[in-house]
């Protein structure tokens, strides 16, 4: 294989970005009167190459998601993931789970009881507890994973009586919006989601993370009590698919 070349310019660009995008997630949480370290920036790396993964890590990047399974550990070795947390973002098949359970801190995309079965199956089988967020459709969009949210408690029900897996939270991709005022609304309906089924203390049901909040909106989303933003063309430019 040819030896990748990074560009020197586009390598200069991740870490600015990195560090503006940094500092505007501060800022918004200043401004909605939460602590800038309550919450964590993921940088998203889906379709890019490795060198400039690692520049963000370099410049701070503590956490980054993948979408894909088969990008992840095809990339994973040539990344600098010293203490580094990885988390999968992307819809997971089932048949692809014995993959990456123990390859990732978190998989953020679980949308059905039969894929936690599978990954809590496997987890146990290797002797690990895996932690999840249960991902949210909160617009309702056919082309969108996740579930409705009067299905979440039920789920969050049936998943919290499985071994092998631990619910930390929530995670949603809002619809593609018009104005400002309409994606609050969504991440209004997800933040008080979120508080509810807190306060209710379900039994191993934790809400530790609110994950929520992309490149175009992840101010809005941190004044709604997101605690994870995960953010990727803001950081890397705009993605390429081969
Ligand atoms: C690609 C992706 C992101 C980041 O999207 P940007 O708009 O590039 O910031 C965040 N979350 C998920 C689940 C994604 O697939």
């Amino acid at each position: 294989m040819e030896k990748f070349i990074p560009d020197e310019a586009r390598l200069k660009s991740v870490e600015e970005n990195y560090k503006a995008v940094k500092s505007r997630v501060e800022e918004a949480a200043l401004k909605a009167g939460r602590k800038p370290g309550d919450v964590r920036l993921m940088a998203v790396t889906k379709t890019v190459e490795s060198a400039y993964i690692n520049r963000a890590i370099e410049v701070g990047a503590d956490l980054i998601g993948e979408n894909r399974v088969q990008e992840y550990l095809g990339k994973k070795d040539e990344l600098k993931l010293d203490g580094v947390e990885k988390h999968l973002i992307g819809h997971l098949q089932t048949n692809k789970v014995k993959q990456i359970v123990g390859q990732v801190d978190m998989i953020e995309s679980v949308d059905s009881l039969k894929l936690a079965k599978e990954i809590g199956r496997v987890s146990e089988n290797r002797g690990i507890v895996s932690d999840i967020l249960v991902e949210v459709n909160v617009g309702k969009e056919d082309s969108k994973s996740g579930i409705y949210m009067e299905e979440l408690e039920e789920l969050l029900c049936q998943i919290a009586g499985i071994g092998g897996v631990r619910i930390q939270g929530l995670m949603t991709i809002p619809p593609i919006c018009e104005s400002e005022s309409e994606v609050f609304g969504y991440f209004e309906t997800m933040q008080k989601a979120f508080a509810d089924i807190k306060d209710r203390k379900l039994e191993n049901v934790n809400m530790n993370i609110l994950s929520m909040g992309m490149s175009g909106d992840y101010e809005a989303a941190v004044t709604c009590g997101s605690n994870i933003v995960r953010v990727g063309s803001a950081i890397f430019g705009a993605r390429k698919y081969f």
